[in-house]
């Protein structure tokens, strides 16, 4: 029998996939792929199956699962997951021991707690989920004494660096944050931001969705609300600063005022590394920091006027109930329309701004109560964004 870990991996096709196969490559003696799932990239799974020699395949759009199944790339006796209740079966497999969740929204968040009621280790790279059903997901967990690992660079940094310690000793914890592309921009000239210049990000290459993300520093409101479910802290206890070199990941204050922080490049392949390996850990796949020429770190406090999605964010999450939900929805429906063109890029916290406004707060008691929330924040937003 194998000895192997095995991966089951949603959103094999993304930007996190990729480097998720990398590592995986380099720790085929460890780790062993099972089951891989996209939205609808059929190319990419195919060429993927093929390379890892991986039999379970998932779609999450059935119409290209159909594609799939009649396509001769794949091996015969490939099963097919068609949908996202069938992937939700392929994060169950019984020969899997960890699901790496890497899958843009929340699309993963039913395959994920399907994982959980399995009992299958989660890797977590799709923040959305906890933003959207942070409660259900992490109460599921400690119920079902499930680890999710966290596979954010910033939560991953925490996650190591909270290693042997207590919660209660815990004072704060400070995500560091790139400033995205704009860092250095001036407010005046960001309504003419267009989606190009959104898309290059210096530090980090990423899929669309969270270079926007990025550069509007919604990305950082949605770690926020990330963190808070991930180390069970309150708001004021988290905290954000810029730095922009991104070597340092993030760091955890002790109430002795002793600061504890992970550095290493601006590769996901360390992070999702340790996810795979923990509680091991061997040789990375891409050079460690050099310090034998000069190097700085600069920290500076995030300029919220300019990036006014990280307050919003933080009032999601200090008003609780629906709110991180209904931000979490209002930047995507934002975001994609900043993308096609529809709305400006100032407009994205406008919308945000707005739809937290209208939506009417309540608690959730059941995770139907936080889906319908997503929906009904995703028709307000759409209400300031051009067909
Ligand atoms: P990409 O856009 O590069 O990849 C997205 C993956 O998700 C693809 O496999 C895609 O399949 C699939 N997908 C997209 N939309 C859907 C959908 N509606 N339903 C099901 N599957 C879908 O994204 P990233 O890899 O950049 O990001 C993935 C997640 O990881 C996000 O939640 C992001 O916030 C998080 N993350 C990413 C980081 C990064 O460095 N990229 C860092 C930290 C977190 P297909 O190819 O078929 O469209
Ligand atoms: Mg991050």
């Amino acid at each position: 029998m194998s000895t192997r870990k095995r991966i089951v991996l949603l959103g094999a096709t993304g930007s996190i996939g990729s480097s998720t196969l990398k590592v995986l490559e380099n720790h085929s003696d460890r780790l062993e792929l099972v089951g891989i799932a996209a939205r609808s990239n059929v190319d990419g799974l195919a060429e993927i199956a093929d390379k890892f020699g991986v039999r379970q395949v998932g779609l999450f759009d059935p119409a290209a699962g159909a594609r799939a199944a009649a396509d001769p790339r794949f091996k015969s006796g490939t099963v097919f997951y068609h949908g996202v209740d069938e992937v939700a079966s392929l994060a169950t497999l019984p020969d899997a021991d960890l699901v790496v969740v890497a899958v843009v929204g929340t699309a993963g968040l039913k395959p994920t707690l399907a994982a959980i009621e399995a009992k299958k280790t989660i890797a977590l790279a799709s923040k959305e989920i906890l933003v959207l059903a942070g409660e259900f997901v992490t109460r599921a967990a400690r119920e079902n004494q499930v680890l999710i690992l966290p596979l954010d660079s910033e939560h991953n940094a925490i996650f190591q660096c909270l290693q042997g310690a207590h919660h209660r000793d815990v004072q704060r914890i400070i995500l560091t944050a790139s400033g995205g592309s704009f860092l250095d921009r001036p407010i005046e000239t960001m309504d003419r931001v267009t989606p190009a210049e959104a898309l290059n990000h210096p530090n980090w290459s990423m899929g669309d969705k969270i270079t926007i993300d990025s550069a509007t520093m919604a990305n950082k409101g949605l770690e926020l609300i990330e963190a808070r479910w991930l180390f069970d802290l309150r708001s004021d206890s988290i905290d954000v600063v810029i730095h922009r070199q991104s070597f340092v990941h993030s760091m955890v204050e002790f109430v002795d005022g002793s600061i504890l922080a992970q550095l290493s490049p601006p590769s996901m392949t360390f992070a999702i590394q340790h996810t795979l390996l923990f509680p091991d850990r061997a040789t990375g796949t891409h050079p460690s920091l050099d310090f034998s020429t000069a190097m700085r770190l600069d920290f500076q406090p995030p300029d919220t006027s300019k990036f006014p999605c990280l307050t919003l964010a933080r009032q999601a999450l200090e008003g609780n109930g629906i709110l991180p939900a209904a931000f979490n929805a209002a930047n995507e429906v934002a975001v994609e329309a900043f993308l096609d063109g529809r709305i400006g890029f100032m407009k994205i916290p406008v919308i945000i701004e707005k739809t937290l406004e209208v939506i009417p707060n309540r608690e959730p008691s059941r995770l139907d109560d936080v889906t319908e929330a997503d929906k009904e924040a995703r028709g307000i937003a759409s209400r300031w964004v051009a067909p």
